[in-house]
């Protein structure tokens, strides 16, 4: 039998009472550990975190718990390897991977301890300056933002079983607000192995930072009204958060990153052989293979004039023929696997429901495997399909509307010259976490840009001049908003301090201006 990861709780390391789900190893089918949360006294965990690391936090400044968010994040830092260990082990993903997840965590975890420090020894953060309410400037408005009196949960998807706790906890401890992390049960595991060296290292208060793996059975049901949740993952499972009566009467906040058919455009007016072609193609192959593709963000459609479709779909080809997937243990391999069978069949189906109104111009099944069984580890090549021309793109209705949650994406040419054509089938979206733009000429990209701003969480501009310098499509910055509207989930997340916004509630004091500037 496998160890049994624990629980915890209410101050204590708790096992659940069942036998639990086993975590595998997606590439050699090997069992892992187990995770169980049945049994678990729900209720007074909630009460614990609530009362107990709510009260610690909250007697703290802001500045002190900086201080704790950076000490943190040295914790992780020097466990560093054994979190890249594991996640070889459970998500099956190759060392650059992997780092997206790991180092991007202790990245935004320590970007938050640094941000934190601006914020000195306050308990609560002014919002705005003090508004005239009379003739005289002596009974005036003045918005505060104070740290609810909550907690936080976070109900998280199994593709960043790292940075996404930690993206989230960082704002939320920093506000002063206790979390309770519920990790995807599929890779539990790393989000309980970092909570665990954290709580070991004694550097938080009793309470302030909680974990329950496996399932999210009665956890809404815990919610109270000063309580926020914050859920990444699918839209159906997204739309059952939002219809319960936590949400529905006790008014819990909610903050939802849902899936998204992210877009990469490339303006009119690039010839063949152009810099900014070459980079959308560098870009379009990256998104597709970094995790497998398992990002939120990753780059679905690719919008490129109808002029430009075989030649930008061979040079996209021909990149993708030089990925080698397989055992990310295999120093030669890129890309790693997706994460357990359900995906692995969920990617394949989605593939043929695209292909049926697309063709296939690179296919992921001529890659080998390397080192890896095909009837076990689940290896997905990339796949890169398209709509073969701009009236092909407008009757491909699925290609807008589907998220394939791996190494998958689609050519969609929009008539030539006709940016609008392309904006057109970008809204078809309904709503995106990030779009690229690719282009030469500041001028045209700066008109473009607030065309899509409506739509999208994000746009990531690639110009030849910052072509060393940019971030990336897909990688989410913590000084740069993460969140999109519509079929994204509507939700905000990072975005430098804005990110407190969430943990915290505003509140406008009318006094007089005596009163105003003795606030403490
Ligand atoms: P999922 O099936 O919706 O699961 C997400 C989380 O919800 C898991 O922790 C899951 O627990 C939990 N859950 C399942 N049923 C629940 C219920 N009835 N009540 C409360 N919680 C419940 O999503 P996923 O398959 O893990 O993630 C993939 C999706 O997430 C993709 O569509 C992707 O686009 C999206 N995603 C979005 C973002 C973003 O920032 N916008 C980031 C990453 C992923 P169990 O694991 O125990 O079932």
């Amino acid at each position: 039998m496998t160890e049994l990861l624990s629980n915890y709780i209410s101050g204590q390391w708790l096992n659940g009472q069942g036998a639990g789900t086993t975590l595998h190893d997606p590439v050699l089918g090997t069992a892992l550990v187990r995770v169980d949360a049945s049994g678990l006294d729900l209720a007074a965990a909630f009460a614990f975190a609530r009362h107990h690391g709510g009260a610690a936090l909250r007697a703290l400044t802001y500045a002190q718990r900086a201080a704790m968010l950076g000490a943190a994040a040295k914790v992780l830092q020097a466990n560093r390897d054994t979190y890249y260990d594991i996640s070889t082990a459970n998500s099956g993903t190759v060392k650059n991977d992997t780092a997206v997840d790991v180092d991007g965590g202790i990245y935004t975890l320590s970007t938050y301890a640094k941000l934190g420090e601006s914020l000195g020894d306050a308990h609560f953060m002014r919002d705005g300056d003090p508004a005239r309410l009379a003739k005289d400037p002596l009974f005036q408005s003045q918005h505060v933002l104070t740290p609810t009196r909550g907690l936080a949960l976070f109900i998280n998807a199994f593709n960043f079983p790292s940075w996404g706790l930690w993206e989230k906890a960082a704002p939320a401890l920093l506000s002063g607000v206790p979390v309770i992390i519920k990790p995807a049960t599929t890779t539990a595991w790393l989000t309980q192995r970092m909570v665990k060296d954290v709580v070991d290292a004694g550097i938080l208060p009793a309470g302030a930072l909680s974990v329950i793996c496996g399932s999210s059975a009665g956890l809404m049901d815990q919610l109270e009204p000063f309580d926020v949740v914050s859920f990444t993952g699918s839209a159906d499972t997204a739309a059952i958060i939002r219809s319960h009566p936590a949400v529905t009467q006790k008014s819990v906040r909610v903050n939802i990153e849902a899936d998204s058919v992210n877009s990469a455009l490339l303006l009119p007016g690039e010839a063949v052989g152009s810099e900014a072609i070459d980079l959308l193609v560098k870009e379009v192959a990256r998104e597709m293979t970094v995790k497998s593709g398992q990002k939120c963000t990753a780059i679905r459609r690719v919008l490129i004039p109808e002029s430009l479709y075989d030649s930008v779909a061979q040079a996209l080809s021909a990149r993708l023929a030089k990925t080698t997937v397989g055992n990310p243990r295999n120093e030669s391999v890129r890309m790693g696997a997706v994460v357990n069978r359900e995906q692995f069949k969920a990617v394949h189906d989605g593939l043929a429901y695209l292909k049926a109104q697309t063709t296939v111009l690179h296919d992921g099944s001529s890659h080998a495997l390397v080192d890896a069984e095909t009837s076990i580890a689940c290896c997905v090549g990339p796949t890169l399909l398209g709509t073969g021309n701009a009236a092909g793109s407008d009757a491909a209705d699925r290609v807008h509307d589907t998220e394939v949650f791996g190494p998958v994406a689609t050519l969609v040419p929009y008539r030539n010259h006709d940016l609008d054509h392309a904006l057109q089938l970008i809204r078809r979206g309904q709503g995106s976490l990030v779009a690229s733009v690719y282009g030469s000429d500041p001028e045209a990209l700066g008109k473009a840009i607030p065309e899509l701003t409506d739509s999208h969480g994000r746009i990531h501009v690639i110009s030849p001049d910052v072509a060393a310098l940019h971030t990336g499509h897909g990688n989410v910055m913590p000084q740069s908003l993460h969140g999109g509207p519509g079929r994204a989930g509507g939700g905000e997340e990072l975005g430098g301090l804005r990110a407190l916004n969430f943990y915290h509630r505003r509140a406008a004091i009318q006094a007089s201006t005596a009163v105003l500037t003795q606030l403490k």
